[in-house]
């Protein structure tokens, strides 16, 4: 449930290879193994659009002017394990350039394709500095498999496990860059992220920030989740959403709010203390969440303009949350903005990350 810590795994234990598929999703298939949908073309060699001569490729993959085979990735080392399969660092043979490759196990409903090949479309489309790029995206053997663009210092939660709490000047960078990313997914892309949460938020050496597992890889991580092994959070859930109800762009900004918070006081904002043995249930959390006043900065550990931030994000009711691009100009990010800070050091301090993120 919650946040549940995953037992170890060593990396023999994992399996590296394109998973085998388990269940049968003929509907979904040719023959070829190759799936249709309209005008979209998904096999071995990528995502195409048939009605295109040319594959749909994210800006970035203008530069990569080679022809993209799953095959020519070696694995260097596994780097994240996730609910919905495994992460790894891979080279292209050729090119000599990496990549993180994110391996999914594809057995799911039928109902839920047409949205997957539409959430690839748009992870290729993604034009935003802020967004990981998602070069390419192929599907074998009942897995999908995502090249995505490396972040080589891992996630926000590796960087909050190292330094447990990040300064705010530091925070409203962060804060700039993510808001960036939702601005581009809420305004642009008009798509809601629906998992904003510390390790969906990757950093690299240069001090940037970029949002990642925006539709297809959350949506199949909790779409295949069988009830007793799903293992995703429902930590930074918004209230409407946790209990139910229709949600909008405003979720991901309570999310990103807890985010925030949780970087700032360094322990996630429901729980008592760090010490605390337990994690509350998911029925606590519910009535944390819904039934109790939201959690805020403590005035006298932190500024005003953060704790006005916070409580810019933090609200019950959806309609009192800034939008993304409100909270660009709110007067935490721009208190730091002509002030050169450079998160590269914060992050250049850090060990890169060597084990599972969770
Ligand atoms: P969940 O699956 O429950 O949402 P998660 O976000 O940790 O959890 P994954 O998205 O599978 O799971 O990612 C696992 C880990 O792999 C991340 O926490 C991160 O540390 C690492 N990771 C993911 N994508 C990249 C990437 N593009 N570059 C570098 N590291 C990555
Ligand atoms: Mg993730």
């Amino acid at each position: 449930m919650m946040r549940m810590k995953k037992p170890l795994i060593s990396t023999k234990q994992l399996k590296l290879s394109v998973p085998a598929q388990e269940t049968p999703i003929t509907n979904f298939l040719t023959a070829s193994g190759t799936f249709q949908d309209g005008d979209l073309l998904l096999n071995m060699k990528g995502l195409r659009l048939i009605s295109e001569e040319k594959e749909t490729r994210s800006s970035d993959v203008k530069e990569l002017d080679f022809e993209f085979l799953l095959e020519d990735l070696e694995t260097i080392k596994v780097i994240g394990k996730g609910s919905g399969g495994v992460v790894q660092l891979v080279r292209h043979k050729w090119v000599g350039r990496l990549f993180a490759l994110k391996v999914i196990q594809m057995n799911i409903q039928e109902e839920v394709r047409k949205q997957i090949v539409q959430e690839l479309k748009i992870n290729q489309a993604a034009q935003c500095s802020h967004v990981v790029v998602c070069h390419h995206s192929f599907y074998h053997n009942g897995a999908i498999s995502l090249v995505l663009e490396y972040m080589d210092r891992g996630s926000l939660a590796d960087v909050i496990r190292q330094v447990k709490t990040i300064l705010e000047p530091y925070l409203a960078v962060v804060c700039k860059q993510v808001l960036l990313g939702l601005v581009y997914l809420h305004n642009e892309r008009h798509v809601i992220h629906r998992d904003i949460k510390p390790s969906n938020l990757l950093v690299n050496q240069k001090g940037e920030v970029k949002i990642t597992d925006f539709g297809v890889s959350a949506m199949l991580g909790s779409s295949m989740g069988q009830r007793d092994t799903f293992v995703g959070t429902y930590n930074y859930m918004s209230p409407e959403r946790i209990s139910g109800s229709t949600y909008d762009y405003s979720s991901d900004i309570w999310s990103l709010g807890l985010v925030i918070l949780e970087c700032a006081i360094g322990r996630f904002p429901y729980i008592q203390s760090e010490d605390q043995q337990s994690w509350p249930s998911f029925y606590e959390l519910l009535d944390a969440i819904v039934g109790k006043p939201p959690p805020s900065a403590p005035p006298d550990q932190f500024s005003p303009e953060f704790c006005s931030f916070i409580s810019s994000c933090i609200q019950k009711d959806p309609r009192d949350r800034m939008s993304s691009s409100e909270l660009l100009s709110h007067p935490f990010i721009k208190k730091f903005e002509d002030k050169d800070i450079d998160l590269a050091i914060l992050v250049g301090s850090l060990e890169a990350p060597v084990n599972f993120s969770r």
